[in-house]
């Protein structure tokens, strides 16, 4: 815009112009990527804390690139977002991970990451309904990932309140790391809280954390809502959440997330156990 001052600066700026050029590769290869099922998920299992059996497992897009191997969602899911193709990669994970939770042993929970483009940009009711559909996995099983950045609208909030009448869970994704995790919790009935892993990452040294923790699973409870703790490393992480009530965990701990085949050989094995 000509009232930006540094508009003109900003067009000239060949780092700019490289970035650009850059992501319009990325835009064109995501593309190809879908179109040539290079997309993939992996499975975390989650580890209920009151049982100590397995809750569920979240699903975790990769791209398997030909050439450059495992790329990981931060290096393409932004691209995806903006370039809109969020839309039809997000349809395929819902319709992925759903089918997949359908061959386990176990009738597991399976959380999926939403992205707040798919609000906007797409009708998620109508993608998540027909993705129960086709796998045939009851509504209640499925439990959707959404952090800060969607936008509440009044569109938005409807949508997730027909999503929680069909009987799936809705879940807060990375909470305490956005700038109005408050506000957002009274916003909106949320099942579950995910605990940030930031927090427990800090927890055995920081009191600081440790306090946010067990205020946040006090408030979920108060909330009637339950929590799932992220990003648990180590066995003293583990029973320090479970001394504190955290209703689930996930962590490379308890597992890594996986692929299709091993995850059903794990929760097989979970059985045993
Ligand atoms: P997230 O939803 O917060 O997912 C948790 C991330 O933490 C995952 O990274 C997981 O592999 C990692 N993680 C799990 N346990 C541990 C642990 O003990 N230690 C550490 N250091 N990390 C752990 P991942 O798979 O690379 O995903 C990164 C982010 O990409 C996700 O964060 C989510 O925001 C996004 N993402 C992943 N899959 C999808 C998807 O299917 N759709 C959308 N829209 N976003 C996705
Ligand atoms: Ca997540
Ligand atoms: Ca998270
Ligand atoms: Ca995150």
């Amino acid at each position: 815009a000509k009232s930006d001052p540094d508009s003109s600066h900003r067009l000239y700026d060949p780092s700019i112009k490289d970035s650009r050029a850059e992501r319009r590769a990325l835009e064109g290869a995501l593309k190809s990527a879908h179109e040539n099922r290079e997309f993939e998920l992996f499975y975390q299992p989650i580890l209920d804390l009151a049982t100590n059996r397995m809750w569920g497992c979240e699903a975790l897009v990769r791209w398997k690139h030909p050439a450059k191997g495992m790329i990981s969602p931060l290096q393409f899911i932004p691209t995806a977002e903006e370039s809109g193709l969020i839309g039809p990669i997000g349809d395929w994970i819902l319709e992925e991970a759903c089918s997949t939770a359908m061959t386990w042993d176990l009738p597991l929970s399976v959380a999926v990451n939403l992205s707040p483009v798919q609000f906007k940009r797409r009708d998620v009711f109508a993608s998540v309904k027909k993705a129960l559909d086709m796998s045939g996995m009851p509504a209640h099983r499925l439990v959707l990932e959404v952090t800060e950045s969607v936008k509440l609208t009044e569109e938005a909030t409807a949508t997730l309140k027909r999503l929680k009448g069909l009987g799936v869970s809705i879940s807060l994704d990375d909470f305490g790391t956005g700038y109005a995790s408050m506000s957002y919790l009274s916003s909106f009935p949320f099942d579950k809280i995910k605990i940030d892993q930031s927090f427990v990452r800090g927890m055995m040294e920081s009191p600081d954390s440790r306090a946010i923790i067990k205020a946040t699973i006090g408030l979920a409870n108060d909330l009637r809502m339950s929590t799932t703790a992220e990003g648990v490393e180590t066995q003293e992480q583990l029973n320090a959440l479970r001394s504190a009530g955290a209703s689930q965990a996930q962590g490379y701990f308890i597992a890594k997330p996986m692929p299709r085949e091993a995850i059903a050989a794990f929760i097989a094995d979970s059985q045993k156990a």
